[in-house]
This record gives structure tokens, sequence and C-alpha cells, in this order.
């Protein structure tokens, strides 16, 4: 996909101040320091649209941006924050439930998962809790640079291995990148036009 237009919509504090309408969206989440912003930066092909962490796990808000006019990237807050209090970790939890739970416009999760740290409990619990709740979503492993290519891909694959331990019957489907080097850019782009395609032709055939 060619992004010829990507820009700042609005920041919400909760599901209800969401954009209206009903273009597609996709939600991009993760612990915090993952290279969430880094990865929204490297896909949207600009260097500061999403802002880069100064204050991990403080900025609450949900971050449309419209992409080529016709989907929405979100940029949801950073979980898992060790130093966040509970009454923060109880506000991230009741913004993200709401969220996850009403925007009917969302067509698919990325979790992002920082491809040199072992699978961690929050990441896998929250994947669990996206499962249990319906919302199709895919693992996006980030900062791949750090890495030599056979731990990428043994790294990867011991969280897939984690997650069928621990009763996944089939895994999401996942992508390896690295901001820094632009890998993986191509490969998710091309996976949410494809969600796109599929979603227009669903929209033809039940108009
Ligand atoms: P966020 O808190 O999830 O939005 O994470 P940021 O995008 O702000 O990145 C957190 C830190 O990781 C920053 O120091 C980035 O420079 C670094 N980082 C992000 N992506 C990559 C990557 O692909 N490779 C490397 N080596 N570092 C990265």
């Amino acid at each position: 996909m060619k992004i010829k237009s990507a820009t700042f919509v609005k920041s919400s504090t909760k599901a209800d101040q969401c954009p209206g309408g009903d273009l597609p969206e996709y939600a991009f989440i993760g612990r915090s320091n993952v290279g969430k912003s880094s990865l929204i930066n490297m896909l949207t092909e600009r260097k500061h649209l999403a802002k880069t962490s100064g204050r991990p796990g403080k900025t609450q808000l949900i971050n449309h941006f419209l992409i080529n006019d016709t989907w929405y990237l979100v940029d949801l807050p950073g979980y898992g924050y060790a130093r966040a209090s509970k009454k923060d970790k109880a506000a991230f939890q009741g913004l993200i439930r709401h969220y996850f739970a009403n925007r009917r416009q969302l067509l698919c999760a990325f979790v992002l998962l920082d491809l040199r740290h072992e699978p961690q409990s929050v990441d896998l619990d929250f994947m669990a809790w996206l499962n249990g709740a319906g919302i199709p979503f895919c693992m996006v492993f980030t900062k791949a640079d750090k890495l030599k290519q056979g731990a990428q891909e043994r790294q990867a694959g011991q969280y897939l291995e984690q997650m069928r331990e621990a009763g996944w019957v089939e895994t999401p489907p996942h992508f390896i990148t690295s901001s820094a080097h632009g890998v993986g850019k191509e490969e998710v782009l091309t996976y949410i036009e494809g969600v796109n395609q599929a979603f227009r032709e669903s929209q033809k055939n039940n108009p």
C-alpha cells in the first residue's frame, strides 16, 4: 500500500469521543517503550506523526490518524508500565476494555512485542483477553535489528510455542519488524490492505 496521506485527527479519552462514521480502523497497542510510536512513524512514512514517548505510562489517550482518507490508524496507550499506580492501571484497563467493546469499526488490533524479550505474562494475558473478547489481532515483533536473523526466528518461535502450550490452537498472524531498519513495513501495510478489501467486498454484498 502506498501512503498518500496520513493526518492526525484527534485524541480521545474514551471510546465514545472517537471519530464517528464507518471507516475501518486498526489499533496498535503494546507495553510502554515497545517501539509503538516508531513503528507508526515507519508505517506512515512520517517522522513525527506519533510522538515517541517521553513519559511512559502517562498518556492515556486514544489517538486517531486518518490514512489515505480511507482508514484509521489508532495509537492506543501503552500498558504494563511497572511504575504506574494501581489507579492508573485500573484507568488504563477501563479505557481499553471500553474501546475494544465499543468500536465496531475496529477490524484488527496489532499487539506489539519486543523481540528481544522472553514472552512476558502481561502480553500473554492481554492477548488471551483479546482472544476471549473475540477481537481479531496480529502480533508485531519490534526491534528485530537488535538480534541476528536466526535469533529473530527462534525468539518469535518461542513466543508462538508458549502460546500453543497455553492452549492456543491457532496462533495469530505475526510480523517481524524493525523501525530502525525499515523492516516489515510492506508486510503490515499489505495485510491491512487485504483486510480493507475484504471489508469493502462484504459491504458491497451486505449494504
Ligand atoms: P513507544 O513507547 O512504544 O511509543 O516506543 P518508542 O517508539 O518511543 O521507542 C522506544 C525506544 O525504543 C526508543 O528509544 C526508540 O528509539 C527505540 N526503538 C523503537 N523502535 C526501534 C527499532 O526498530 N530498533 C531499535 N534498535 N530501537 C527502536
